[in-house]
């Protein structure tokens, strides 16, 4: 199973360092959640990770070998990602839009082969959209929507899945839906990773947090080492009671409030 990780690395938007040495292994076959407030580097560090962004300093490494000496292709073979800007594909079918995480797998022109086929289906199937196939992305609700590019990732056949936000604009009941797909495609042997503001969400989904702030990794856990009130606090400047899912160990976030000065 692909391993990423990486050493030291810094990443910047015009020589503005904005995240800070960060060293850390994403755990295999597991989902883990990054968790910070806004602004504190999260998705610059999912880009990096997928290569669309370049460090400033420090290495990215997919299976020991260090990303930027990896072309496009093979990256998009190991490592499929998510942005929460996914453009709109105006026009487009859920069928071909799902189709478009075969491009990595193509060589020159040579269209979609049945392997090809066979995972774009296995992608639909996954993700429940068999019956929504020939419809355009636009006439979709936002849940699909999301579910249509889980499917493209999932006909990308990468070992990881890195998803920035992959909730954040659903109801209740389709953020459910999200994460339930996500936990079956951990099921099945993908390592995920994604940033989450739900902390809820984040415990119960979760195997492991990273926690980060101001460009910097505070800390690293499972959900139960690290929903303390100390780290919550360090980390949102909230002061956090506690409760247990019941019939599990997951903590939660039963209420916060703010804290102005500690
Ligand atoms: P988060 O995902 O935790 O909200 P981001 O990675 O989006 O954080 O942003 C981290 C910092 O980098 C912020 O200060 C943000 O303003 C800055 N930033 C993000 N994208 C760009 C960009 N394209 N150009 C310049 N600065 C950016």
């Amino acid at each position: 199973m692909t391993k990423l990780k990486t050493t030291d690395l810094s990443i910047g938007y015009n020589k503005k360092i904005v995240v800070n040495d960060i060293t850390v292994e994403i755990p295999n076959g597991q989902i883990t959640s990054l968790i910070g407030p806004n602004g504190s580097g999260k998705s610059t560090f999912l880009k990096a990770l997928a290569r669309i962004l370049d460090p400033a300093k420090g290495e990215v490494f997919i299976d020991g070998e260090n990303v930027q000496r990896l072309d496009t292709k093979t990256v998009a073979q190991k490592i499929a990602s998510l942005s929460q800007t996914s453009s709109q594909i105006n026009g487009l079918t859920v069928e071909e839009i799902v189709a478009y995480g075969r491009f990595p797998y193509q060589k020159g022109f040579s269209g979609l082969k049945e392997q090809d086929h066979q995972l774009i289906n296995w992608a639909l199937e996954a993700t429940n959209l068999q019956k929504l196939k020939e419809r355009t992305l636009t006439t979709l609700s936002g849940g699909q929507q999301q579910r249509v590019w889980i499917a493209m990732a999932l006909a990308q056949d990468t070992d990881i899945l890195i998803l920035d936000e992959p909730i954040t604009f659903l109801d209740p009941a389709h953020q459910l839906e999200i994460l339930e797909l996500l936990q079956e495609i951990n099921r099945q042997g993908k390592t995920i990773l994604m940033t989450i503001h739900d902390l809820n969400h984040a415990s119960r989904f979760s195997d492991y947090l990273l926690g980060m702030k101001k460009g910097e990794l505070i800390f690293q856990g499972t959900p139960k080492e690290i929903f303390t009130a100390d780290k919550l606090l360090n980390l949102f400047d909230i002061q956090a009671t506690f409760a247990t899912l019941p019939n599990s160990d997951k903590p939660l976030v039963i209420a916060y409030d703010l804290v102005k000065e500690h």
